[in-house]
């Protein structure tokens, strides 16, 4: 089962790569064990995590940087750990071989197109990194082109060279972004090819994509982690449920038949973009979507007095806020459903949500990241009836 990575010393992503996939699933329950201590109520509620059948090539997204080796020639790859120095990936063990393939031969295509790659260190130059998406249940494929000018002069010809070399290829896009901090994509953009968007299906329900939109990077592990999530939440049909840091709508949008009405909330504008389109390509009428920051919305709705029966909440790495929870129990949801993808936050926000009267009573780990030192968890709490103390 174990495989070799030419790469793992200097690109550091893959921590649990010397380990047996058995051994790094023991490591990370104990990890998430360690975190959430502080919640003894838990102790005996840790239910084995759920890995994968394949662990290898299980990312939907790849992220290449492009850059220049000494001798001038073009590379593509992931920074060295700490650094900004590029590390040149051919292939990757966690990676989807399609995107590994496709980014392989955009960097083959540079020197007969004359596009030069983007130098940090002078601005000079064109291309700055690709990023490859893929729908593993459609098979749809993205490709974004990332460009550090809006003027790309080869790009039709570039575009049907690539097509041709990757006929599965369903939109090319091409992204500008001429800032200087470390984010990957900029705020224009051109559809060279195709739709400009993906989509995929996740427990039944097709999603649309957009390049900047967060979508989970493991589908096979997402589907067992919304399923869970939703399972938990015990809906009878009769529920107001609200779905917080909502991104595409995925997890509302799967909860909402389940449900009498879903409240989805995100702060990304082209999430919440998708997140509409994906409640009518599904013919969901019961889900409303408000691009909000989701502790500002939540102190609104408590302010008009607002009940919830139901909070599902899947917080970026950081966790949530305290006025988020705060105005979360203020709302009296019976169940709250916390998705994490980060224990050390959840061990915290837990603890907040414990002195508001929330208990909590079971802990589910998923693996979606194989080899990566991250875990992802499904905490179900109850009211036990000290709302918003
Ligand atoms: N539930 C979604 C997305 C989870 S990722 C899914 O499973 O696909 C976390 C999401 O929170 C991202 O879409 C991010 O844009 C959003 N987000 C980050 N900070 C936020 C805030 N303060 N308010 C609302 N949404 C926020």
């Amino acid at each position: 089962m174990e495989k070799k990575c030419v790469n793992e010393k200097k690109c550091g992503n893959c921590k649990y790569l010397h380990m047996t996939y058995k051994e790094q699933l023991k490591k990370k329950e104990e990890f998430v064990k360690h975190e959430l201590e502080k919640c003894p109520e838990l102790k005996g509620h840790f239910k084995p995590i759920i890995g994968m059948e394949n662990p290898w090539n299980y990312r939907n997204k790849v992220t290449a940087v492009f850059d220049r080796d000494r001798k001038g020639n073009p590379i593509s790859g992931v920074y060295q750990e700490g650094t900004h120095r590029v590390i040149p990936v051919e292939k990757c063990l966690i990676e989807d071989e399609l995107a590994d393939k496709i980014i392989g031969t955009i960097r083959g295509m540079l020197r007969s197109f004359k596009i030069k790659v983007y130098d940090e260190d002078t601005g000079y130059g064109l291309l700055r990194y690709v990023l490859v998406r893929r729908g593993f249940a459609t098979g749809e494929v993205m490709v974004v082109l990332v460009t550090a000018s809006p003027i790309f002069p080869s790009k039709r010809n570039f575009t049907n060279a690539l097509l041709k070399a990757h006929p599965e290829i369903t939109t090319v896009v091409q992204n500008v972004n001429n800032r200087t901090d470390s984010l990957i994509l900029g705020d224009k953009q051109q559809v060279l090819f195709g739709k400009g968007y993906i989509e995929d299906i996740l427990c039944g329900c097709r999603f649309r994509i957009s390049p900047a939109s967060f979508y989970q990077i493991n589908p096979v592990q997402t589907e067992k982690l919304y399923s869970k999530a939703v399972e938990l939440a015990e809906l009878s049909g009769k529920e107001t449920v609200i779905d917080a840091y909502c991104g595409i709508g995925t997890i509302g949008l799967i909860a909402s038949k389940h449900a009498k009405n879903v409240i989805s909330v995100e702060l990304n504008p082209d999430a919440v973009r998708d997140a509409i389109v994906n409640a009518k390509v599904n013919g969901i009428k019961n889900v409303r979507f408000y691009k909000a920051d989701a502790g500002r919305f939540l102190t609104q709705m408590a302010e008009e007095g607002a009940k919830a029966d139901v909070l599902l909440m899947d917080p970026p790495r950081n966790g949530s806020s305290e006025e988020f929870l705060r105005s979360a129990a203020l709302l009296g949801p019976g169940k709250i459903v916390y998705i994490s993808c980060n224990p050390v936050s959840l061990g915290r926000d837990l603890g907040v949500l414990k002195k508001l009267g929330y208990r909590a009573e079971e802990c589910w780990m998923v693996d979606m990241f194989p080899w990566v030192g991250h875990v992802e968890s499904v905490i179900i709490m109850q009211n036990c009836g000290l709302k918003g103390k």
